[in-house]
């Protein structure tokens, strides 16, 4: 029996076997070889071409009869691997830099679909897909195939991996992914966001879960204590699947909660709203007992999809969400594209700190095509509902002006093409960079409400990547520098008399509600599986309770005693959570 301590982030209890797989994103790093092996290392590419071809001539020859498009596709893919410039190419850089064969390939290949993706024309750019599956094939070749493919699971397991991106976490299907384990990643990643959406147990940060990984041996993913357990003994076994029926009683419990009103026990209501990525997610929101959604994240529409959506595509993924919620609020987060979420194209364009770089309403601002294709949508499907707009990663007022110009031009078009949409459609902002934080008074002047993204205003208050395990004990909702943003942001909010809302994974977490809470705030957003959760303590606190502990949190000087006294205090109100 090992077991391995990470980072829990989707609670939960999964028991299975493993699969190992690869990674739509792993960077190859850069290795350098000794002179005297740079002729084995030239072979280990030639062999790679060469059998990549031929596997992919034995499967075009099975594949072919049933499908002209895939054997176009094959074609050209058999054409890249036996283009012998390429493969040149890819050995001079063996030979004369003494690169790996894998970091030759990969960044051989990657320059490539660079260049095809940053080609205006949709069809050429969009070909950049093609080379970065030719580049996987001829991974697979040097890495082995240990790593399998996640599309083709048909019995039940947990996923294991080096590192999972958002998509290939949303694509899991649920019925046989009954949990997942990564040696890379963060609390409020978008992966770990995504399986919290899910309802998969997960943990991540486990640094070497993949190493030496036995397919045949059991596994246990314990996403409540952020453990990973292989090969228990019968013991751990036993007390593990006697934990997986207390869960999912507890689970069954909360979901009675949901007809009944998220109030607290001195009479303040609180709104608790959903989170998606998904129209589908809609029902589950209902089905918790949301709301309303508070955060729909819609780059999720460029990201499952081998094309960028249409503006018919974002239409009928947004009418089909409000159809859900009536007259209730929903709002429609416009694309944050960027750093961890990729268009098909997109992704081949790296930048040195994408998370600092060309994100969100930024990417939007210099994609004006695309970013009005979005608005236009989301303004057609504003008369069927409570529609509201919300720019992401807004980090000055002239950005905001920026963004609120396009929407008017937006506007102006659909009116010269006599289409309704609602001119008084609520723009909101999400307050998630110091900047924006900081000048809350004065972004108040120009937008209807705020949302509060505590995932990206952690990161770059205290400038830790949320997504990377290594630095994980250094983010926290509960350092001095996050508690003291909030208070200042809330402060000027009410003062100009807009709402304001949390979004971020911090509304999720019974020790920061309360907290939450006693600094004023009323609406919440959060995962639709937590709703009930939080409801419950909500239902379980007074404000004025919240509000002294606030006062106490306020005077605190150190994250380790805020999260402390904050654990204490959740503990005691909800002992069965925790
Ligand atoms: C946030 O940053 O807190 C947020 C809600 O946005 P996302 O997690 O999608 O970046
Ligand atoms: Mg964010």
């Amino acid at each position: 029996m090992e077991i391995k301590k990470g980072i829990a982030v989707s609670p939960g209890i999964a028991i299975a076997k493993p699969l190992i797989i690869d990674s739509e994103d792993y960077r190859i790093p850069k290795r350098s070889i000794l002179p005297s092996s740079k002729t084995f290392e030239v072979k280990r590419v030639r062999d790679a071409f060469k059998n990549a071809a031929a596997e992919l001539e034995t499967k075009a020859s099975k594949d072919a009869v049933a499908d002209g498009k895939i054997r176009d596709i094959f074609a050209v893919h058999l054409r890249f691997l036996k283009d012998k410039s390429l493969r040149k190419k890819v050995t001079d850089l063996v030979f004369n830099e003494l690169l790996t064969a894998e970091y030759a390939i990969s960044t051989t290949l990657r320059d490539i679909a660079n260049h095809f993706a940053s080609v205006p024309d949709r069809y050429i750019s969009e070909r950049a897909t093609d080379i970065y599956d030719i580049e996987k094939r001829l991974l697979q070749q040097l890495l082995g195939k240990k790593r399998e493919d996640v599309k083709h699971i048909n019995r039940e397991m947990v996923v294991i991996a080096h590192e999972l991106g958002p998509t290939q976490t949303a694509g899991f299907d649920r019925k046989f992914v009954k949990g997942f384990a990564t040696d890379a990643g963060g609390r409020t990643s978008h992966t770990a966001i995504v399986a919290r959406s899910l309802g998969i147990p997960a943990v991540v940060g486990l640094e070497d879960v993949t190493r030496n990984l036995d397919p045949s041996a059991v596994v246990i993913i314990d996403g409540n204590r952020g453990m990973v357990i292989i090969d228990p003994d019968e013991t751990t076994l036993k007390q593990y699947q006697q934990f997986a029926i207390e869960f999912e009683q507890l689970e069954r419990e909360l979901d009675t909660l949901r007809d009944l009103e998220a109030v607290t026990r001195d009479g303040v209501t609180i709104s608790l709203l959903g989170n998606i990525e998904f129209p589908h997610e809609a029902e589950i929101v209902l089905d918790k007992g949301g709301g309303g959604i508070g955060l729909y994240r819609t780059e999720f529409l460029y990201l499952y999809s081998e094309t960028e959506p249409t503006e018919e595509d974002h239409y009928n993924a947004y009418r089909e969400v409000l159809r859900v919620f009536g007259g209730m609020p929903v709002v429609i987060r416009t694309m944050d594209l960027g750093a961890d979420k990729f268009t098909q194209s997109q992704r081949f364009v790296q930048e040195t700190n994408p998370f600092l770089g060309l994100r969100s309403i930024r990417f939007c601002l210099q994609n004006l095509v695309m970013f009005k294709t979005q608005l236009r949508a989301i303004l057609r499907a504003s008369v069927y509902g409570n529609v509201r707009v919300m720019f992401p990663l807004i980090s000055s007022l002239h950005e905001l002006r920026q963004a609120k110009m396009i929407l008017r031009d937006v506007m102006e078009d659909l009116e010269d093409d006599s289409i309704e949409y609602n001119s008084d459609i609520p723009i909101g902002i999400m307050i998630e960079t110091p900047s924006a934080a900081l000048t809350a008074g004065i972004l108040s002047g120009e937008c209807d409400f705020f949302s509060i993204g505590t995932n990206d205003l952690i990161q770059y208050t205290l400038a830790v990547d949320r997504g990377n395990g290594h630095v994980s004990t250094l983010y926290s909702g509960a350092d001095p520098a996050v508690v003291s943003l909030l208070r200042s942001v809330i402060h000027d909010a009410s003062k100009a008399r807009i709402n304001i809302s949390v979004c971020g994974e911090m509304a999720s977490e019974p020790e920061y509600v309360m907290l939450l809470l006693g600094l004023g705030f009323r609406t919440f957003s959060l995962a639709p599986p937590m709703i009930p959760e939080i409801k419950k303590l909500v239902r379980s606190v007074t404000v004025e309770s919240c509000n002294s502990l606030a006062r106490k949190v306020l005077l605190m000087n150190s994250e380790r005693e805020v999260i402390n006294y904050l654990r204490n205090a959740a503990m005691k109100v909800l002992p069965e959570v925790f």
